[in-house]
């Protein structure tokens, strides 16, 4: 039978559905901020870090300009700098590893756990040395890392630990406690495509430390705490009040839109199962840590670069994150790592396929994913 692409496209996700569900809402929120004249930090600002601390059940949440921005100030309000080592995941978006690196701190790797894609706490112990300054667990996908044991080891070590929430929002552990709330920091992104996303770039920091929140807040306006006196060299790590705006009233679905994404999740593991493809061909995504938010619902797979092409010819949006785990990136191949080096992570930049997922994704179209994966595996 000649294969025939498929006509209904499945986007890698839609958010200019999400846009106009909220259309007259958003343009009104754009409308006010632009009249009131206060464009960078401000009121609005103020009211985004407070709906975001109660979400996230911390004392403080601090907008900044990115997620990435995010971890930047985190370490430098723990003075991470040169002859410092960070413990990071070497599975996981280059942001997490290149912040530690641009304050001339040695990215330090570990593995990963194949079944959740978050970092080894069963390898921390090995790699803590005299020099480690901080440890940073990322919730890769919107599941949690092992908090639990990663938090008593870090503290046996009197160790500061970061979270990179960045695409975890709303996950949370067995007892309730939220992605961002466990650590010293947690780091949030809201860039467009993540659960919780502005019309731009933008992010949180997190923390239940006053000190290190004023030092925070200090540092995201080039470390002055009175204007033109200035305490710390900082940066411009500010949030524009149009984006904090978005995000407030956003917040507001964030709930729901987790719960829809959570239903497809299900859906996508029924219908592939149901399609026979588990274990042989296929393998899903296991919940095991807490709620997971699914941020991507991603799929283990044979001869997964054969599937994506086959998937993107019949326009279906998967995606691979990531490729190239991050020990084995050009611009790290001084710090002396090789292939071989992280077996799990290595296997999985090989195996993970993320199918699109987001909370207007129709059952058809979950169908029409399902179906092309079956009709690959049948060929
Ligand atoms: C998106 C992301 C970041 C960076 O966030 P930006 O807002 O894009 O700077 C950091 N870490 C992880 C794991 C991410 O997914």
């Amino acid at each position: 039978m000649p294969m025939t692409p498929q006509s209904t496209p499945v986007p890698p996700l839609d958010l200019a559905a999400q846009f106009a569900d909220l259309r007259d809402e958003l343009l009104s929120e754009l409308a006010a901020v632009a009249s009131s004249g206060y464009y960078v930090l401000g009121p609005k600002v103020s009211a985004l870090e407070e709906a975001l601390a109660e979400y996230c059940g911390t004392k403080h949440a601090l907008g900044l300009s990115s997620g990435t921005d995010a971890l930047l100030v985190a370490m430098m309000t723990l003075e991470v700098g040169p002859g410092d080592e960070v413990i990071v995941p070497t599975f996981t978006f280059f942001g997490t590893a290149g912040t530690v690196a641009r304050l001339n701190a040695r990215p330090v790797f570990c593995d990963i756990v194949p079944e959740t894609y978050n970092l080894d706490v069963g390898q921390l112990e090995r790699l803590i040395t005299p020099r480690t300054k901080a440890i940073i667990p990322v919730h890769l996908y919107g599941q949690l890392a092992d908090m639990r044991a990663l938090l008593e080891i870090a503290a046996g070590h009197d160790l500061p630990v970061i979270e990179d929430a960045a695409q975890a929002i709303g996950a949370q552990g067995d007892d309730g406690a939220r992605a961002g709330s466990f650590g010293l920091f947690g780091c949030l992104s809201f860039y467009p495509t993540k659960n919780l996303g502005a019309l731009g770039d933008a992010g949180a920091l997190l923390t239940n430390d006053e000190n290190l929140f004023e030092t925070a807040r200090k540092l995201r306006i080039h470390g002055s705490g009175h204007t033109y006196y200035h305490d710390h060299v900082g940066g411009n790590f500010r949030i524009d009040a149009i984006q904090a705006a978005i995000l407030t009233l956003k917040l507001k679905h964030l709930e729901e839109w987790t719960e829809r994404r959570r239903a497809r999740a299900t859906r996508y593991t029924e219908l592939i199962t149901a399609a026979g493809l588990v274990p042989e061909h296929v393998r899903p995504p296991q919940e095991i840590n807490g709620r997971h938010v699914y941020h991507q619902y991603v799929l283990r797979v044979q001869r997964r670069d054969e599937l994506a092409t086959f998937l993107k010819d019949r326009r279906i949006g998967a995606g691979v994150y990531y490729p190239l785990p991050l020990h084995l990136q050009r611009c790290f191949a001084d710090l002396g790592y090789k292939a071989g080096d992280f077996p799990h992570a290595e296997r999985a930049a090989a195996e993970v396929l993320a199918l699109p997922i987001y909370p207007e994704l129709t059952n058809q179209q979950q169908q029409v994913v399902v179906d092309a994966l079956a009709a690959f595996y049948r060929r």
